[in-house]
């Protein structure tokens, strides 16, 4: 279990994780350990949580359906 969400948090023996970096998408930390994606230009992280939102908003200009006339509802 990770010791933030458990009462190992209090044990100052168990030392605190390490911040590797800064989530370019929520600008929380990424510890050693956390699951991420790398950003392909810009050489930063993102959770991944946070990497399917960091892409819509970066990429994408508009989701759903698709109509004949090429709109998307
Ligand atoms: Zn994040």
């Amino acid at each position: 279990m990770d010791r933030r969400y458990s009462m190992a948090r209090f044990n100052e023996d168990i030392p605190e994780p390490y911040v590797v970096a800064e989530c370019a998408q929520c600008g929380g930390d990424i510890y050693e350990g956390d699951e991420v994606s790398r950003i392909d230009d810009g050489g930063g992280y993102v959770h991944d949580r946070c990497a399917t939102t960091y892409a819509m908003e970066r990429v994408y200009d508009a989701a759903g359906i698709i109509g004949k006339d090429g709109e998307i509802n």
